[in-house]
């Protein structure tokens, strides 16, 4: 028993920590083998790109000084590449800080924050985190039923939480109904909308999202390097808003929220579009590569549109799961997303897919 519970605010002694996929290093220590696959955390499988590791290697010599708190040249960047003004930019330690940072300037315990039932793990531990109600609403065909939670959103609701594509089902919304959905909105609802994988949607069906914070100032966009730019370990993303909404976010983030790696690396990053492009290439040779296999297999997936795949074992994915890991692959359970028997899988390199199909026929087939 934690004896600091008692002293903690309402929400935190409710708290359930957010479990990440299992590191590689730990798995190798745990087995004693020298091959770990990783495909548990939605992660670039390109590795470090080119430019992004000589702009760290050029700012190296700079580290004992304090970064741009403002984020000068990486929101010029941003705005320049996506036709936003930079005061609609916040910049943030992973777009989960942006998350973070909405909740904690606008959302107190007596209000309500509406999200979907399989929706990112994120949303509850924020909205619980500051005590607020979390009302949660059935999804549909595991993804977003807009029409059910516009119906869930009245006086006390603050915030809605919209992932689009969603994680971990990968579904993605009708990009008319998204937009109805926000013009709907009342004006004290705010509404988040995370595109933390909209560089890995087909442009034929993505939405054009970011010209809608002037539309409807009510709304803030979350995008992230940690994906299709393949900085994870660095923590960047950022929030697009109205400038009044940016003006308020910036004022509650901590003076460097961001690291000088961080923003040398995004600023590379954002300029590297043949990085981008080969990305989205390999997504999608490795998501047809995975979902023929389970075809095969006879395993319902849920279509995706992000860099992953939630597929369905057809019995209990824990045991598979840690099957799987003893055969050296890390995938992600998704039972705490009431999904007890799917397991989501990022997309890898060609060899790291097979490596993970052979080890899931193995393990299905008993071996
Ligand atoms: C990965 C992810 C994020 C953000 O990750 P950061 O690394 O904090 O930028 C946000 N939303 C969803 C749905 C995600 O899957």
């Amino acid at each position: 028993m934690n004896k600091f519970l008692e002293l903690a605010i309402a929400g935190v002694q409710q708290l359930v920590p957010y479990v990440p996929g299992k590191p590689v290093e730990e798995l190798q220590r745990e087995l004693g083998i020298a091959e770990v696959i990783k495909l548990a955390s939605n992660e670039n499988p390109l590795g470090t790109g080119a430019k992004v590791a000589a702009a760290i290697q050029a700012t190296l010599p700079e580290l004992t000084r304090y970064p741009d708190g403002s984020g000068f040249a990486l929101k010029a960047a941003l705005s320049a590449k996506l036709k936003v003004a930079p005061e609609q930019i916040t910049l943030g330690n992973g777009s989960s800080e942006i998350l973070e940072l909405v909740m904690r300037t606008f959302v107190t315990p007596e209000l309500e924050v509406v999200f979907s039932q399989h929706a990112f793990a994120l949303y509850p531990i924020l909205t619980q985190a500051v005590g607020a109600k979390a009302k949660v609403v059935p999804a549909k065909s595991y993804g977003h039923d807009l029409t059910a939670m516009r119906k869930q959103i009245g006086p006390q609701t603050r915030l809605v939480f919209i992932a689009n594509p969603n994680n971990p089902t990968g579904t993605l919304l009708d990009k008319d109904e998204l937009e109805k959905f926000i013009a709907s909105l009342p004006a004290h609802v705010l509404c988040v909308l995370d595109e933390a994988y909209y560089e890995f949607v087909d442009p034929a069906v993505r939405t054009e999202s970011l010209a809608w914070p002037i539309r409807y100032p009510n709304l803030i966009i979350a995008r992230t390097f940690s994906k299709a730019y393949g900085l994870a370990g660095l923590r960047i993303g950022y929030g697009i808003s109205s400038p009044d909404i940016a003006d308020l976010l910036n004022r509650v983030r901590q003076p460097f929220n961001c690291s000088m790696l961080a923003l040398a690396a995004a600023e590379a990053a954002l300029g590297d579009s043949d990085y981008l492009n080969q990305t989205v290439a390999l997504n999608s040779a490795g998501m047809a590569q995975l979902t023929e296999a389970f075809k095969e297999l006879d395993l319902p997936w849920i279509p995706s549109s992000g860099n992953f795949v939630s597929v369905d074992v057809k019995q209990a994915a824990l045991p598979i799961y840690e099957a799987l890991l003893r055969k050296g692959v890390i995938v992600r359970p998704v039972a705490n997303y009431e999904m007890p028997k799917h397991l989501r899988v990022s997309i890898g390199t060609e060899r790291e897919n097979a490596i993970f199909i052979n080890a899931l026929r193995e393990v299905l087939s008993g071996v």
